[in-house]
């Protein structure tokens, strides 16, 4: 008899909740990922440096679970099928995960859990990806938290010693299964091919000097670019918000709580997927101009701060935070194109992408989110680059044309979209 832990969000072998309580039970671990074919078939692009990423992560694992005797199980394929195949072939005790809050996620959790109960396995849970989870800082009705500051407060009085100790697993990896190297696909064999991107590294310990008077500046690259390796679990959230009390840095440490702040509203509302938090927002009539919306995504509108966001994106697979703002207010304000669709277009292209996040982040843009911008704040994007990339650096390097006087025209004038955008979100709202 064995057991196993699942790994989906939360690649890596040290401080991972659930691998801790898996090893600490007293049944032989087998460590298992699923290549899943529901979330990889929707992916269009065959050389997705994510899916290159999630590979390379996963072979790091392999090397370190073989060193230990163990090996990692792979599959691919759709989660039901796949964890009917492994019941035929283990005889499994238990299932240890770590929580997923995505709606997707937990769909699927609730759809395995029923085939392991149905089986008498038990499926246990924990919490890993963030400090603090859905029910842990709300108010003292009971009720989540819908705007930051007071949500962060709470959070911040929470904090100690006690949610940050490392899940220290050495100790126990003597009761990894011994096993000889299980089959490991390639990125062929599941449909993909490599990607040539290059990856930030996840050494977090130095850039933090800068952060709180440069991070606003693009051009600076001052923040830590840590986004995709919090997406994916290779660092962990306790490591990363210790880190952040050493060095007493504040401003970063509540970016890291933005972070479970949408997680948590995602979980509390997760229909705000894919409607707007604020209802009557859904009856914004957007214009939803098809070459337009081409324009933006290929940084072609005239207007440098934008085009310099969305090249960086399409060339790298990262946005600075300040230009996400401007190229997603834009979008929605200028162009009066559904968020929705500006949303879905940085799923497909950011390596950091989370759904939390990133619904979390166009709401707040686009005015329809929780505690979001003021629908009436409309970014004015020549302001934007005045303010934040006054030597145009950040512009001449992503958009070089702008250097040479060569940049398109302005795709619309910034008063008439204003007041058009004005004209719409009021209409909506009354
Ligand atoms: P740093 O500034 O070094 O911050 C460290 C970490 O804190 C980030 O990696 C991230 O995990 C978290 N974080 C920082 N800022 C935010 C924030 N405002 N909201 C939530 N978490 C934050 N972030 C994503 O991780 N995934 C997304 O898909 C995503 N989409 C966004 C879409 C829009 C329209 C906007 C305005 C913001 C979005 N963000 C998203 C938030 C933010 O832009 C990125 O987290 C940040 O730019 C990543 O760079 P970094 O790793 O250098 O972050």
């Amino acid at each position: 008899e064995i057991s196993i832990c699942w790994l989906r969000r939360d690649l890596r072998l040290n401080d991972n909740a659930a691998l801790y309580h898996a090893l600490k039970s007293n049944y032989p671990i087998l460590v298992l990922f699923i290549f899943d074919e529901n979330i990889l078939s929707k992916l269009t692009n065959k050389a997705d440096a994510r899916v290159t990423f999630i590979h390379q992560a996963l072979t790091k694992i392999q090397d370190e679970l073989a060193e230990k005797g163990s090996s990692l199980l792979v599959k691919h394929g759709k989660p039901e099928e796949i964890w009917q195949t492994i019941l035929k072939e283990y005889h499994v005790k238990a299932v240890y995960a770590n929580h997923d809050y995505e709606p997707y996620a937990r769909e699927r959790d609730m759809v395995i859990g029923e085939t392991l109960k149905s089986h008498s396995i038990n499926f246990y849970t924990f919490k890993d990806q963030v400090v603090f989870e859905k029910d842990e800082v709300v108010k003292t009705d009971g009720k989540p938290y819908t705007v930051f500051t007071p949500y962060y407060r709470v959070w911040l009085k929470k904090l100690n010693d006690f949610y940050l100790k490392s899940y220290h697993a050495t100790p126990y990896f003597k009761n990894l299964l011994s096993i000889k190297s299980l089959p490991f696909p390639s990125l062929k064999e599941i449909g993909f091919e490599k990607s040539t991107r290059h990856f930030p590294s996840s050494n977090f310990e130095v850039k933090l000097n800068k952060y709180d008077q440069e991070r606003d500046y693009p051009a600076a690259d001052a923040t830590t670019r840590l986004g995709i390796h919090l997406r994916f679990g290779t660092v962990s959230i306790r490591a990363v918000v210790k880190e952040a009390l050493k060095q007493g840095a504040d401003k970063w440490l509540s970016e890291l709580a933005w972070r479970e702040f949408y997680m948590m509203i995602l979980w509390h509302f997760p229909y705000s997927a894919t409607h707007s938090f604020k209802p009557a927002y859904d009856n914004i009539i957007w214009r939803n101009n098809e070459s337009e919306f081409v324009a933006w995504c290929k940084g072609e509108t005239g207007y440098p701060l934008v085009d310099a966001g969305m090249r960086q994106l399409n060339a790298t697979g990262f946005m600075h935070n300040r230009v996400r703002m401007v190229v997603a207010s834009f979008l929605c304000k200028h162009l009066l194109i559904d968020w929705r669709w500006g949303e879905a277009y940085f799923a497909k292209k950011l390596l950091d992408y989370d759904q939390a996040s990133n619904i979390g982040g166009w709401q707040w843009a686009c005015g329809s989110g929780n505690d979001a911008a003021p629908y009436f704040r409309v970014f004015n994007p020549a302001l934007q680059l005045k303010k934040f990339d006054p030597k145009m650096e950040y512009v001449y390097q992503w958009a070089p044309a702008y250097k040479l006087a060569l940049a398109p025209v302005p795709i619309v004038n910034h008063e008439f979209a204003r007041d058009r955008a004005l004209n719409a979100y009021k209409k909506a709202l009354n």
